[in-house]
């Protein structure tokens, strides 16, 4: 218990962090997710699907959105920057990061089905929107969105060209993202609960665990796990999920009332190091109303909810 203790207090210290209030924004958002009802999910995708066919409809998409983006998509696949391992299952996450030589790289564990098209979509927009020389504070909050959302608008594009229906990749979506916002929810109750007592004990752990659902009960015990042998939350990293998959929904409503479109989502992709938060929200026609910790109006907190229980199946 110690080992945690020290964990928690290294955390709100590094973050200056003495006022809980600073996470509302990301609460509030974990909260809509946790209200609505958990994801029904049955993973059925049997269908093989080879890695060359993954590629030319990633190929295809980008061209769709401009040709530009099908060069740079050609160029990342030729530069020996993406490690392919296949993965039966594909039980290990893809990622893109910064090698050790400084160039950008993408981590592609794939399983020859038809998720993996839609992995290298997401993969791909990171890559786009990572600049090496200038990481914004805006880019951390809001590379997920554009990744999620890119995946939408290829899942659109092939439905309307191939009649292929990919909804299963929506359904991974909403039940990783259920699960990032039960972490994030988790992890938030136990930084609220060591600011309060100033220490933490077995009892909490255990209570704090029960308040989920049974059915993420080892999620959370592993990720209790996972804090233990990396020395530190995960916070930052999770909540980018809920951010993301809250927005997508909304901008889907956004893109049917015509006040959203493809040009838009491109300039958000090629200027997110460029705007600070509360103009990139402003942009999805959200309101900030506190630019500290950027917390959103309730009108704009409810029609987050609207439309993310609308798509949620
Ligand atoms: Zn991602």
């Amino acid at each position: 218990m110690d080992r945690l203790n020290e964990i928690m207090l290294q955390y709100v210290l590094k973050r200056r962090l003495f006022d809980i209030s600073d996470y509302s924004s990301i609460e509030t958002m974990s909260k809509i997710i946790l209200d609505s009802r958990v994801p029904n999910f049955r993973d059925k995708r049997k269908n093989r699907f080879g890695l060359t066919n993954s590629y030319k409809l990633a190929y295809e998409f980008f061209y769709s959105l401009d040709p530009e983006y099908a060069s740079y998509f050609v160029e990342r696949s030729n530069s020996g920057d993406i490690y392919l391992k296949y993965f039966k299952g594909n039980t290990e996450n893809a990622y893109s990061f910064i090698g050790k030589d400084g160039r950008k790289k993408i981590y592609f564990p794939y399983g020859l089905d038809i998720c993996d098209c839609f992995i290298l979509v997401h993969e791909m927009f990171h890559d786009m929107n990572l600049d090496l020389e200038n990481s914004t504070l805006t880019r951390h909050l809001f590379t997920e969105y554009i990744s999620f959302f890119g995946e939408y608008l290829f899942k659109d594009f092939i439905d309307n060209k191939y009649g292929i229906d990919f909804s299963i990749s929506s359904k991974y979506t909403y039940n990783g993202c259920y699960m990032k916002a039960v972490s994030v929810h988790f992890q938030l109750t136990l930084v609220k609960k060591f600011l309060d007592k100033g220490y933490l004990d077995d009892y909490d752990i255990a209570r704090i665990i029960n308040q989920y659902n049974p059915l993420y009960r080892e999620m959370l015990l592993s990720l209790y796990r996972q804090i233990y042998t990396n020395g530190d939350l995960c916070l930052e990293y999770d909540y980018r999920y809920v951010i993301a998959v809250l927005l997508s929904c909304h901008t889907r409503d956004l893109m049917k009332e015509k006040r959203y479109d493809v040009d838009l989502f491109k300039f958000l992709n090629e200027n997110i190091n460029y705007l600070y938060p509360e103009e990139f929200y402003s942009m999805l026609d959200l309101d900030v109303v506190d630019e500290c910790n950027l917390d959103l109006s309730r009108a704009s907190y409810d029609r987050l909810r609207k439309s993310y229980c609308k798509y949620m199946r």
